[in-house]
Parts: structure tokens; sequence; C-alpha cells
């Protein structure tokens, strides 16, 4: 599932909220993900508070 930003506040997300470096993506995943479903690109986990 591809959300796009500002409907989701990845402080409320349990499990795994994604960025794609590529495209920009946003996507949230209960598995561990390491591509963007949307173009294939490596995506980091930003679900991680970093304030
Ligand atoms: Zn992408």
């Amino acid at each position: 599932m591809v959300l796009h930003n500002a409907s989701i506040d990845p402080h409320k997300s349990t499990h795994g909220y994604y960025e794609c470096q590529a495209c920009g993506a946003r996507t949230t995943s209960d598995h561990r993900l390491e591509t963007c479903p949307a173009c294939g690109g490596d995506v980091r986990n930003i679900a991680v508070a970093r304030e």
C-alpha cells in the first residue's frame, strides 16, 4: 500500500513505515520492506522517532 504524505503520522505507526530514497513514496508494511513497491528503489524505515 502506497500512501501519500501528510495523511500519516509516522510516530503513530507501530509497524514499519518506509520512505523510498529514489521516488519519495511512503509505504507502510507489517513486515520488513527492502524495496519500494512503486519503483523498486531502496527504502529506509522512518518509523523510528528522530526528534
Ligand atoms: Zn520508489
